[in-house]
């Protein structure tokens, strides 16, 4: 299952850990499903693609 994660007040999802631009820290916004709202970040799409996209768990440490 894909986590997507959007900074507060951000409209844009990432799903990629590895994404530069990944949200971390505080003021996160976390969903289990495909945000039907917003956008998706264009750099995770290209790494889903290349095959590039590390994802986060559902069981991993919520920060
Ligand atoms: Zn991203």
């Amino acid at each position: 299952m894909t986590v997507y994660r959007k900074k507060e007040g951000s409209d844009v999802w990432h799903w990629c850990t590895n994404c530069p631009e990944y949200p971390t820290g505080e003021n996160v916004i976390e969903r289990h499903s495909r945000p039907d709202y917003g956008t998706l970040c264009s750099l995770c799409e290209v790494k889903d693609r290349a095959g590039d996209c590390k994802k986060d768990s559902l069981f991993s440490v919520r920060k």
